[in-house]
């Protein structure tokens, strides 16, 4: 199995040189270049309260928030906007 290439990050600290994974806060601005810390409103820092997996609780706090704690639908693929699509 060949290695990895070296980091080309010239940053001073790489989340590919720490001895932890990068949390998904460092993975979510290496890949979509947003800061979730940042809060929209009113530009302070966000902070994590808590963090819950049993379903149970999460639907609790979702419908406490009046969101929908159900899936949404899966869409049919289909073609990037403004090319060709291929009907299959
Ligand atoms: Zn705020």
């Amino acid at each position: 199995m060949p290695s990895p290439p070296p980091c080309a990050s010239s940053a001073r600290t790489c989340a590919c040189t720490s001895a932890t994974a990068p949390s998904w806060a460092e993975l979510l601005a290496r890949v979509f270049a947003t800061d979730v810390w940042l809060c929209p409103h009113c530009g302070g820092r966000r902070r994590l309260l808590t963090a819950s997996q049993e379903p149970a609780a999460i639907r609790k706090v979702l419908a406490a928030m009046r969101l929908s704690a159900d899936a949404p639908e899966l869409a049919a693929a289909r073609s990037p906007p403004g090319e060709i699509g291929i009907e299959f």
